[in-house]
């Protein structure tokens, strides 16, 4: 088959979800994912089966799942040759990035995981590397909703191996190359950075966080407001085009903040949610949509026309995250916007300084260049001089006018 992942059923995304976040799902659900079943089975809704209840708000994540996961060609075709014969395969490595992936070297991991699936007989798997790592990346693109495979994330793709996990604590660059594990790559391509302008204490930064509006960026700045579906281009703006894009996958950040909250039934405080997405990330993303489309008004009304009209995740015009929050401290260190902040005050920029964008922007801009000014000037004095001209002709018919009257007076004296 040349796209092993190209049809993905009901059970697998069921499995899916349950690889991700852990969903405790209702018994029918449950039967479904064994039995790979076909038609699926209802879910029964006992047990608040989340299937149940959440799985219509993910539709546009299945879709992105569908997406990313329907392009995947292995290097050989053969059964033990490929690294993802199906979804499973992708589910068990998704499981698996959770459990260890994030701390552990992804080498490691994937020695591992080709290991245990040939059952310890023979460790030699026939998997080719770059297939291996194709897989990986995979599973990392569809947890952390970021695209690890890209030019500078080199840090993460190019490694050689041979590190070991001491170095976490190091900073990034000088880990780069030696250590891939998850936690690192995401801390490379997300760097955390203090801005004192977007701090509590700023008076600045109410005036900035108020300012940064989506009608603000369309009506001011000529911006214009795209949907993505990787983390690392969210509020990246293409300052050429007036593009801006804004992640739209709200449901999935709003899932990955349930999986990693201990419920209320946890008793034991020190009860450790395996992680799927970095918490401060994902609230601090949800924080950065609420800024832009603010309740009521017009940019909550252009955030409906990009849901009706884009395709933005319908779940993005749902306001409120406290539901998701571990603690006031919690919330009050993602407000301060220590990932996004550099684009945010970009972004800002653009509405205090607006780069000419409309037709008669550019037209006036690409004028008043030097050679234009000294056109203009010559122009100006032209039309003066020109002026000057006339009014001399009318003062010189005026005195005429006058002396003629004067002159007929003088001669009937
Ligand atoms: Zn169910």
């Amino acid at each position: 088959m040349a796209f092993p992942l190209q049809d993905v059923t009901v059970p697998e995304l069921k499995e899916l979800c349950q690889a991700m976040w852990d969903w405790k799902l209702c018994g029918n659900c449950q039967q479904d994912i064994k039995e790979r079943s076909c038609p699926p089975r209802r879910c029964s809704g006992v047990d608040n089966c989340p299937w149940g209840q959440r799985s219509e708000r993910l539709g546009p994540f299945f879709d992105f799942y569908r997406g990313v996961t329907g392009s995947y060609v292995p290097d050989f075709f053969g059964e033990e040759d490929q690294a993802l014969r199906g979804h499973r395969d992708l589910f068990d490595i998704i499981r698996l990035t959770r459990r260890c992936g994030f701390t552990v070297l992804r080498t490691l991991c994937m020695h591992q995981y080709f290991a245990t699936r040939l059952g310890d007989v023979d460790s030699q798997t026939m998997v080719p590397e770059s297939d291996q790592g194709r897989a990986f990346d995979l599973a990392a693109r569809v947890l952390t909703m970021t695209n690890l495979d890209s030019a500078d994330s080199q840090g993460f793709l190019n490694q050689t191996g041979g590190g070991d996990e001491e170095g976490i604590g190091f900073s990034p660059p000088a880990v780069r190359g030696s250590i891939a594990c998850l936690q690192i790559a995401l801390a490379e391509i997300f760097p955390s950075r203090i801005h004192p302008s977007l701090q509590a204490g700023d008076p600045q930064a109410t005036v900035i966080k108020n300012g940064l509006t989506a009608e603000m960026l369309r009506r001011v700045a000529g911006i214009r407001i795209e949907r993505t579906d990787n983390l690392r281009d969210h509020l990246r703006l293409d300052s050429t085009a007036g593009v801006v894009q804004v992640f739209h996958l709200t449901s999935v950040l709003r899932e990955h903040l349930l999986a990693t909250k201990p419920t209320g039934s946890d008793e034991d405080s020190s009860y450790e949610t395996l992680p799927c997405l970095p918490r401060e990330l994902a609230l601090e993303t949800l924080y950065t949509i609420q800024l832009i489309f603010p309740p009521g008004g017009n940019s909550q009304a252009m955030l409906r026309t990009l849901v009706s009209k884009q395709g933005f995740d319908p779940d993005s015009l749902r306001f409120g995250t406290a539901l998701f929050e571990l603690s006031r401290h919690e919330r009050e260190r993602a407000l301060c916007f220590p990932v996004w902040g550099t684009r945010l005050m970009d972004l800002y920029d653009e509405i205090e300084n607006p780069k000419p964008r409309g037709r008669l922007d550019v037209w006036l801009e690409r004028r008043s260049k030097s050679r234009h000014i000294m056109l203009a000037t010559a122009v100006g004095i032209f039309t003066a001089v020109i002026l000057g001209l006339l009014s001399l002709c009318v003062s010189i018919f005026q005195t005429w006018i006058a002396w003629q009257e004067w002159k007929e007076s003088a001669a009937g004296r």
